[in-house]
């Protein structure tokens, strides 16, 4: 097992799927495998500072060619958790 830090992924949301944007997301980071435009929460963008090793790669590169160093910033679920809920209000209110 080789758990350097850089053998890591993070995955971001690839910046056209506004969908899973939560509030705060930046954009104009690339995947380092295709090439596309990609999208960090405020989790990722943390995790990034904190891990500057980490290669960001979109969600689809990232099931396809690693699964097993796949991972989620910490916190991200939380804000996707959260984000869901606020849209979830939303549309009740419409
Ligand atoms: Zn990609």
């Amino acid at each position: 097992m080789n758990d350097a830090p850089d053998d890591r992924v993070l995955v971001a949301v690839r910046t056209d799927q506004t969908e899973c944007h939560v509030a705060g997301t930046r954009h104009g980071y690339t995947c380092f495998k295709c090439g596309c435009g990609v999208s960090l929460a405020p989790a990722g963008q943390n995790f990034l500072i904190a891990n500057p090793a980490v290669q960001v790669c979109c969600m689809e590169c990232a099931i396809l060619s690693k699964p097993d160093s796949v991972e989620l910033a910490p916190g991200a679920m939380d804000e996707l958790i959260a984000e869901a809920v606020r849209r979830a209000k939303r549309h009740q209110q419409n």
